[in-house]
């Protein structure tokens, strides 16, 4: 790996501190990793489970900046040390610990430039680049590893070769999808669907643990495959990530069940442990390529759905889903006897806005505004464009006087807007027509709370405007206007 072939260390160089710290890291990470491999390793043989490489994979590509001199060279001594440390002769540590650097850095290279999303789990091809990436590590690893076991060994060429590939990208994909899957910041998640309780979230987890148990009562050649089903359901109710952890301890139950008793993982029953080994690959391939193409649907899904809602300049609620929403919040109002109170707002002589200094200014305005109110105003109130320069709100659980320091707050607010492109003498006011409705009695309809709070802004406009208006609900017929 060339410094050439990562602009963005050489761009970004990282603080003393930083290289530091991936320095202890990565180094005292595979020394420990590579040491609970050897220890997993039956005598003269590979290791039933390796998780230094994928995890130095793993870990470089959430963090790109660790590929430096520093830290490779500490990752590299933790190889060597953890071979020396358990008896290796030097010259065998220093080969295979070259095999699997080799194998982690062929890994990178293919897979680094990826988009996040594809090479964090959360895309359609997500899992073809997962086995591709890690069936590439386990080649270049094998290539280079396999002639060392040969010669230390005495194993036959092929046979070291096709163990070392076989266990290498079973071991990358029991490892690494967690760690690429693993819940970042950097990534956009879509929130949590509506949980059902927890029992029957379980069901999918409880099948797979059930059909494994069966799998290991009944044996024989099918029983890699008898979970299949139930993992499906699993990529299609749970995160990727929580998905990732049920496969990587199922392919780690099964090799510690099959380790144990009835299958040997030693070079006389070679096919064997190569097939069962490519067979756990696939069975954790199915269900990954599942909920990696179902999170970029349910992504997809989720931004359609934010388009559908909500308007495109502004971003506030579109109309439609304001009335309909709106609707639902005012009816939990009233089944709960709690006050609201209803905004109708117009931006002051907006035409003159247009007029003046372009509708590229007049957009830019209504998108200040729009993003204002929805800082003035809590998580739990409502806000809506209704058209052209008209926006509407609404204030659950408020008693009037503070549902008026709200108006006032936003008056306040409109009049401080500034905007990069617009003079200051350009006005940027607004009125505000507001209803408060105590405690409805009954069920309302939103449209006709509205009507009167659109009242109370008329009474605004001809007073004067850049200010507020109350009505105080008294029903349908008879709101009474505040003086
Ligand atoms: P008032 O103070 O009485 O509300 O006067 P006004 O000029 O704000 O109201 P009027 O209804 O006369 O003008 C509204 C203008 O808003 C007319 C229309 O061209 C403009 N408008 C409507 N939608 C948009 C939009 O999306 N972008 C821009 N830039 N202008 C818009
Ligand atoms: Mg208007
Ligand atoms: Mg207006």
């Amino acid at each position: 790996m060339t410094e050439a072939s990562s602009p963005q260390i050489r761009s970004n160089p990282a603080p003393a501190s930083h290289a530091f710290k991936a320095t202890g890291v990565l180094g005292s990470m595979v020394l420990l990793a590579a040491l609970l491999g050897i220890w997993a390793r039956p005598m003269g043989f590979l290791s039933v489970v390796w998780p230094a490489n994928a995890l130095l994979l793993g870990t470089l590509l959430h963090r790109p900046a660790w590929l430096r001199p520093g830290p490779m060279l500490a990752a590299f001594v933790g190889y060597v040390c953890a071979d020396l440390m358990t008896g290796s002769r030097p010259e065998v540590a220093v080969l295979l610990s070259a095999a699997n650097m080799a194998g982690v850095g062929a890994a990178w290279l293919f897979m680094h430039r990826r988009s996040h999303l594809v090479l964090f789990m959360q895309r359609q091809t997500s899992a073809l680049l997962l086995f591709t990436g890690s069936g590439l590590a386990a080649l270049v690893a094998s290539a280079i590893g396999g002639p060392v076991l040969t010669v230390v060994f005495q194993t036959p060429p092929w046979q070291a070769f096709s163990m070392w590939l076989s266990s290498e990208w079973l071991n990358y994909m029991i490892v690494l999808p967690p760690m690429l899957a693993w819940p970042t910041r950097r990534l956009q998640r879509s929130p949590a669907a509506p949980q059902l309780p927890l029992l029957l979230r379980a069901i999918p987890l409880l099948l797979v643990v059930v059909l494994e148990i069966v799998s290991y009562w009944l044996g024989g050649p099918g029983a890699l495959a008898f979970s299949m089903p139930a993992l499906l359901w699993c990529a299609l109710s749970y995160r990727v990530f929580t998905l990732t952890l049920i496969t990587s301890a199922l392919c780690l139950s099964k090799m510690l069940a099959i380790s144990l008793g009835s299958f040997e993982f030693t070079p006389a029953h070679f096919l064997e442990s190569v097939s069962f080994r490519i067979g756990l690959c696939m069975l954790v391939l199915g269900p990954l390529a599942v909920a990696s193409a179902h999170a970029a649907r349910a992504e997809l899904l989720r931004q359609l759905r934010h388009a559908v809602n909500h308007d495109v300049l502004t971003d506030v609620l579109a109309r439609g889903a304001f009335l309909s929403q709106g609707q639902r919040l005012l009816d939990r109002c009233a089944h709960d006897r709690q006050p609201m109170a209803v905004l109708m707002l117009d931006l002051d002589h907006f035409k003159q806005v247009n007029d003046s200094y372009g509708h590229a200014v007049g957009d830019q305005l209504l998108r200040s505004f729009g993003l204002m109110l929805t800082q003035v105003l809590r998580p739990q109130d409502l806000v809506g464009r209704m058209g052209g320069e008209e926006f509407a709100v609404l204030l659950p659980q408020v008693d009037r006087i503070t549902a008026q320091k709200i108006a006032r707050r936003i008056n306040q607010a409109t009049r401080e807007l500034e905007l990069p492109q617009a003079p200051d003498s350009m006005p940027t006011t607004v009125s505000i027509g507001m209803l408060h409705v105590g405690a409805l009695q009954s069920l309302q309809r939103l449209d006709l709370l509205l009507q009167q709070a659109d009242q109370a802004l008329y009474a605004a406009k001809s007073r004067g405007r850049d200010r507020y208006e109350t009505r105080l609900w008294s029903g349908p017929e008879t709101p009474a206007l505040q003086p």
